[in-house]
């Protein structure tokens, strides 16, 4: 028998979307029982966060209306006096945090920003070279199932089976054997620091151009609690939801000499009109970053990443690396005995959301692999500090161990007592 988490009651938020409610109270009940599953549960997925309640307004507005294609001063529809300004802040403020010569904020996900990259600088049929996806890498690093892994000739390389680091000598050689036209750094299952250098030095002995995707990490480059690519990578590749708190969305920064590529690549390469109404969300996530509260933010969620690993590690749980230097961390559950996608269950049932994951060699499927991904960006856009992460190892423990041996029960007590917690954390932009 498969036991599923509780549906939430999908009751109305009073008053909180008066319009949505009075037109379609089918939907607005699922938007209130959204918004009660995220105030309640401890949302432990590493590329998911809250945002602001001023990000929500501002993706909320009527820049929704306007159509803009192409560029500030340069677009191919009128009426732009007020959107030209929007993607001008968005842009400036972009390229001021993270001190890049140039920024284009209009890349509808970081899916598409990165096939953006691809159309600026390769050919299809060329060599393209990432991370593997089972080893942490992304889905459109060239690997097989993405059209970057089937339009180009995509060549993967991992981390070390013994310590699962990123073995730079390994990188090295495969590149100076397949000569990638685009080398790309970054992932979505990598606990460690990223040496930027290194993969610098790389390509520039490979001839590839090299791409950054910090996708994950941008909160914390921003924040000053990861080193920023920027000095390093021809193109820096991110989404804007993840670490870094804003809509869904994306941006690509690049030196000078690429900007014209970048930017022809996104408008007219790719895409049509941008999503005005989310580049006014990314101004805002910007200005909320460039903050200094948003600095002991991205230093807080590392703080909690290490402190919920020490607290897994003293519990007996296997770390990928054996531990973080960033906001995620990889359990492999193999000598737990319970596979991930029935832990990652069990855990949802719980009150506690993460997501199953592979770990680098599993002998698993992917759609039932050995681990969970889980991190702390969410938790501590709530306020949860260091001295919180004890406690959430151990509803992990006492999670896993139900999911073992299907005690129900004491998945109902963990739930409870997050739910007590939850309630005095309240998220960001959510109802209290
Ligand atoms: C999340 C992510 C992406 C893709 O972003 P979407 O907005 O989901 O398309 C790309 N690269 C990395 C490394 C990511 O983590």
């Amino acid at each position: 028998m498969t036991i599923s988490a509780p549906v939430p009651v999908a009751t109305p938020a009073p008053g909180r979307h008066p319009a949505l409610a009075a037109t379609d109270p089918e939907l607005a009940a699922l938007v209130g029982a959204e918004e009660r599953l995220q105030a309640e549960t401890l949302r432990l997925i590493p590329s998911e966060n809250y945002v602001s309640a001023a990000v929500l307004e501002a993706s909320g507005t009527v820049l929704q209306n306007k159509y803009s294609e192409g560029y500030p001063g340069r677009r191919y529809y009128e009426g732009q006096q007020v959107i030209d300004q929007v993607e001008r802040l968005a842009g400036d403020r972009a390229r001021a945090l993270f001190g890049a010569d140039h920024a284009n904020v209009q890349p509808y996900s970081g899916s598409p920003a990165n096939l953006a990259v691809y159309l600026a600088f390769a050919q299809p049929g060329d060599t393209v070279m990432g991370m593997a996806l089972p080893m942490g890498g992304h889905l459109t690093h060239g690997w097989g199932v993405s059209a970057t892994g089937s339009w180009f000739r995509g060549v993967q390389y991992g981390v070390r089976r013994d310590d699962g680091l990123i073995d730079y000598d390994q990188v090295r050689d495969l590149a100076l054997k397949e000569r990638p036209k685009v080398l790309f750094c970054g992932g979505t299952a990598l606990p460690r620091t990223i040496d930027f250098a290194a993969f610098a030095r790389i390509a520039e002995e490979a001839g590839a151009v090299l791409v950054a995707d910090i996708a994950h990490i941008a909160g914390l480059v921003a924040g000053g609690a990861h080193p920023s690519p920027v000095p390093y990578a021809d193109v820096v590749s991110t989404t804007t939801h993840k670490t870094l708190r804003g809509p869904r969305g994306a941006m690509l920064m690049c030196r000078e000499e690429h900007a014209r590529a970048i930017d022809k690549a996104v408008f007219p390469g790719l895409q049509g009109g941008p999503h005005n109404q989310t580049t006014a969300a990314i101004a805002v996530a910007l200005h909320e970053a460039a903050a200094p509260d948003f600095r002991a933010y991205a230093h807080t969620v590392v703080a909690n990443a290490r402190a919920l690993a020490d607290g897994l590690l003293a519990r007996g749980f296997e770390l990928v690396s054996g531990g973080t230097d960033n906001h995620l961390v990889l359990v492999d559950l193999t000598s737990r005995d319970v596979p991930g996608k029935t832990a990652a269950k069990a855990l949802d049932r719980a009150g506690i959301v993460v997501n199953y994951n592979t770990v680098p060699f599993d002998p698993r499927k992917p759609f039932d692999p050995s681990g969970i991904r889980i991190g702390t960006p969410s938790l501590t856009s709530r306020g949860l500090l260091p001295e919180h992460m004890d406690a959430v190892a151990g509803w992990i423990d006492r999670s896993v161990t139900a999911a073992r041996t299907g005690d129900e029960p004491a998945l109902a007590a963990v739930r409870a007592e997050v739910a007590e917690l939850m309630a005095a954390y309240p998220a960001p932009g959510l109802p209290v």
